[in-house]
């Protein structure tokens, strides 16, 4: 049964790269009908940022990313809690095994303890680095006598343990995306498995809990791939069976460099807060890196996990392309319901101070009217509030010279007195009103076509282009029509 795991460092936030990695995890788990489990990856004590992983849970429970097996938050407390057979699901709690496992690496001769200074070791590296060759440890304490171990030991003596690679060995493995890799062990490290403080390196937990969590796939980014024939020689020297590899491209900003902060948005949090939908966000992640046979660009999660492949994963870094997510946003917010699109916008039109508690108790059926009328115009949630800023100005506000032309034509007084007239003829702005009032007025002034239609936009809205002009007549009102005519009129 496929068993697959995403295994964040609570380093932070979710990077949006992360989330694509946690998505082909989900999708993958669920074509399979498997199991997807959340470990967390805490071992460098140095990195930790509180509340990390409860931001982590949380971005992926927004993204529709659903775990069947360890850490989750319990909603009651909003602590941690974790689920499955194969705990404790914090690589911190599972100190105890690590040891168990380093030594049984010790007694094999498979690892070795390393007492060598951090200057000794940088010393090394950097004359190495000088030569042209690649920085490594030069196994300085690889053969070091068992009794003068145990002495420095017995004196708690400051070291870690490094694993004994073998020389001149070819380490193979087959990665679903980047088919063979073979590295020999001269051009790797004899790596640290255990640190001085006694917590095990992201190398040696990751094996160890890979093989107990009986994870059969290991799906990450790039950035891991030199670091997997380290895992495979691990699972070797335990005598395990490794899991099939799969590292995803990186996901790249437009320049092609790997997506940072520095030129912009990354985490997911901040995605949240611009209002894109989760379900956008996650289609279009999908698509930074795997591609379907046909050109579709539309698929909710059902549809990515009926076509989904990693066979289709391209080997080069997908560009992440701003413009394309809106693009998506767009497509998803027109195809949601007016309501939920309402109370999403509902925040951001408090925040702008357009509305208050009360508007949305008392008139919650006007917001959706007016944001209906723009729901097809935006890309983004937080667009709204400047879409619909017009409704809420006291006194008409003109976006530009070129609609003060158009309010300046010989026919506008006409098209004026015509609107007002109409205006007062009625109770309320409603369906009737708003869908026959173009064609009355043209009857009653003969103007039609653009010079009609353009300079009642413009009285009422300010602009040249925006929503349908039923809805805006009917979410502005008639008192509210009629202040901006007449003030275009006098
Ligand atoms: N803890 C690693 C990270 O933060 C996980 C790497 C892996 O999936 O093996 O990316």
């Amino acid at each position: 049964d496929v068993r697959v795991r995403f295994a964040p460092s609570p380093t932070g936030y979710l990077h949006i790269g992360s989330l694509r990695t946690a998505l082909y995890n989900y999708i993958y788990a669920k074509q399979k009908k498997g199991k997807f489990i959340i470990r967390i990856e805490d071992t460098d004590r140095s990195r930790l940022v509180e509340t990390a992983i409860e931001n982590l849970i949380q971005s992926l429970a927004w993204a529709g990313i659903e775990h069947d097996e360890g850490v989750f938050i319990d909603p009651n407390s909003d602590n941690t809690i974790q689920k499955g057979e194969h705990g404790p699901y914090i690589q911190s709690e599972r100190l105890d095994i690590y040891n168990r496992y380093i030594k049984h690496l010790l007694e094999g001769n498979q690892a070795y303890y390393c007492f060598c200074s951090k200057e000794r070791i940088e010393k090394v590296r950097e004359q190495l680095k000088e030569k042209g060759e690649t920085p490594r440890y030069d196994g300085h304490c690889k053969n070091l006598d068992k009794e003068e171990v145990k002495q420095r030991l017995d004196c708690n003596e400051q070291h870690v343990i490094r694993l004994k690679l073998p020389e001149e060995k070819d380490i193979s493995f087959y990665d679903t995306v980047r088919g063979n890799v073979t590295i020999n062990t001269r051009d790797m490290d004899d790596q640290v498995l255990m640190k001085a403080d006694g917590f095990p390196t992201y190398h040696f937990a990751v094996v160890v809990d890979d093989h107990l969590m009986e994870i059969t796939h290991v799906v990450r980014g790039e950035e891991w791939l030199t670091s997997t024939p380290k895992h495979v020689y691990l699972f070797e020297a335990f005598g395990w069976k490794a899991p099939q590899y799969i590292h995803l491209p990186t996901v790249l900003n437009n320049d092609k460099k790997k997506l940072s902060k520095r030129q912009g948005d990354v985490a997911v949090g901040d995605f949240m807060k611009k209002g894109y939908l989760p379900e956008a966000m996650v289609n279009y992640l999908a698509l930074v890196g795997w591609s379907p046979e046909d050109n579709r660009e539309l698929f909710t999660m059902e549809e990515l996990v009926k076509h989904f492949s990693f066979e289709r994963v391209s080997k080069t870094g997908g560009v992440f392309d701003v413009d394309k997510l809106n693009w998506i946003n767009g497509q998803y917010i027109k195809a949601s319901s007016s309501e939920r699109i309402t109370d999403l916008a509902i925040p951001y039109l408090k925040k702008a101070g357009y509305i208050t508690d009360d508007d949305v108790q008392n008139r919650y059926q006007w917001i959706v009217t007016m944001i209906q009328s723009v729901q097809e115009k935006v890309s983004l949630i937080s667009e709204i509030p400047e879409k619909v800023s017009f409704f809420f100005t006291e006194q008409l506000e003109l976006e530009s010279d070129k609609a003060r032309k158009i309010l300046e034509g010989e026919q506008v007084p006409d098209l004026c007195n015509a609107f007002i007239k109409e205006l007062n003829e009625i109770e309320e702005v409603d369906e009737e009103f708003a869908s026959t009032i173009f064609k009355k007025i043209q009857k009653e002034t003969g103007v039609k076509g653009k010079k009609l239609f353009m300079p009642i936009r413009v009285m009422v809205t300010g602009q040249q282009h925006g929503p349908d002009m039923g809805g805006v007549l009917k979410v502005l009102g008639k008192e509210n029509v009629l202040k901006r005519v007449k003030y275009v009129k006098e």
